[in-house]
């Protein structure tokens, strides 16, 4: 049962970090969940995640995206074999240094 994010959403920014799929971004107007990415939070948590933080209560499953458990937990595990083959991508720096050179103009 992927979810979805009903127009109510008032952009609290809660939920998007605390998707263990990264199913869940900014759209045009209010976030979006994206139904190939979200198990429900299966493999993860025994509730989802969204679901419990939302202050308004605008997640509810989407009637054209009703799936079993199974076929979350197939999701799960896609997802996490994706992710293994992905190289972490941890490697940041530099921008320190240059903030460090650009000294702020002082009057
Ligand atoms: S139910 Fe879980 S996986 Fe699905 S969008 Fe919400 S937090 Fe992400
Ligand atoms: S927690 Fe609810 S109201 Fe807040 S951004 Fe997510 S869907 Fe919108």
């Amino acid at each position: 049962m992927a979810l979805w994010i009903t127009d109510e959403c008032i952009n609290c920014d809660v939920c998007e970090p605390e998707c263990p799929n990264q199913a869940i971004s900014m759209g045009p107007e209010i976030y979006r969940i994206d139904s190939d990415r979200c198990t429900e939070c299966v493999g993860h948590f025994e509730q989802p995640q969204c679901v419990q933080l939302c202050p308004v209560d605008c997640i509810p499953v989407h009637p054209q995206h009703v799936e079993t458990r199974e076929q979350l937990q197939q999701r799960y595990l896609r997802l996490q074999a994706e992710q293994q083959q992905q190289p972490e991508a941890s490697s940041r720096g530099g921008a320190s240094a240059l903030a460090a050179q650009a000294k702020p103009a002082e009057a």
